[in-house]
């Protein structure tokens, strides 16, 4: 049964030439939720637990840290674990301690999220914000990749695709190639961030508003082409705007 699972979803996947947005009213977008909604039942086929999410996502800290110059006494840590506090107090999923982690690299506008709580910012991207409300947002955003288990769902994901296949000699082939072939729908999980992290911000007291000044300057030099398109994780920052601001008015009301 599983195996019949996973490979309706790698059929589903290799389908993947389709540009996920975030209009449920529109067909191609609905059939896309469909499809991932099934991914999504397929992947929690292989659950983990939450204290395996922390042991594995402290695991990969480890290798972060050998990657990256994390900063152990930066001065603006206590501000930014404060934000993270304040945010992490309105996430769905509790029992997940959430740390932010500061990498020293004045080049690269960047944040991200591993499963279990590990929450990552660049220096670069500190500075380049205006506003608490702003940071936050971006702060937002990966809590809620994490709280919406997108980060969980990766890990499950090489779990599932190692077990189908290890027993014809792919399973790290296959635990590779799963994580690869489904960039449209790292799109969809995008976008659920986003939303995600709008809604944290809010509650936590900040205006989400603010947060969409990152687009606009995001979007500023980016050009449209179709096939990059169709092979993004990320969305392109214009349509990430729109459907903030749609969100941020409609279900938000603000
Ligand atoms: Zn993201």
């Amino acid at each position: 049964m599983k195996n019949a699972i996973v490979a309706l979803v790698l059929l589903f996947t290799s389908f993947g030439f389709v540009h996920a947005q975030c209009n449920p009213d529109d067909t191609v977008e609905s059939w896309y939720t469909w499809a991932k909604d099934w991914e999504n039942y397929a992947i929690d086929q292989y659950p983990i637990s939450l204290s395996d999410e922390a042991y594995i996502g402290d695991t990969l800290h480890k290798g972060m840290m050998k990657e990256n110059k994390i900063l152990t006494k930066y001065s603006k840590q206590p501000y930014l674990d404060g934000i993270v506090k304040k945010l992490s107090h309105y996430v769905n999923r509790k029992g997940i301690n959430y740390t932010i982690h500061v990498i020293d690299d004045p080049q690269t506008l960047n944040a991200f999220s591993l499963a279990g709580g590990h929450l990552y910012i660049t220096t670069k991207m500190i500075d380049w914000t205006e506003s608490e409300d702003e940071l936050a947002f971006i702060i937002a955003h990966e809590i809620a990749h994490i709280d919406n288990r997108h980060a969980a769902r990766k890990v499950q994901k090489m779990i599932m695709g190692r077990s189908v296949f290890e027993p014809y000699g792919y399973g790290d082939i296959a635990a590779s190639l799963s994580l690869m072939i489904s960039a449209p729908f790292g799109q969809i999980d995008e976008y659920d961030a986003d939303r995600g992290g709008a809604t944290l911000v809010s509650k936590a007291g900040y205006d989400p508003r603010k947060g969409l000044r990152f687009f606009v300057k995001m979007g500023e030099d980016e050009n449209y082409d179709v096939w990059e398109k169709v092979l993004r994780t990320h969305p392109y920052s214009q349509e990430r705007l729109n459907c903030l601001e749609a969100f941020i008015q409609n279900d938000l009301g603000k």
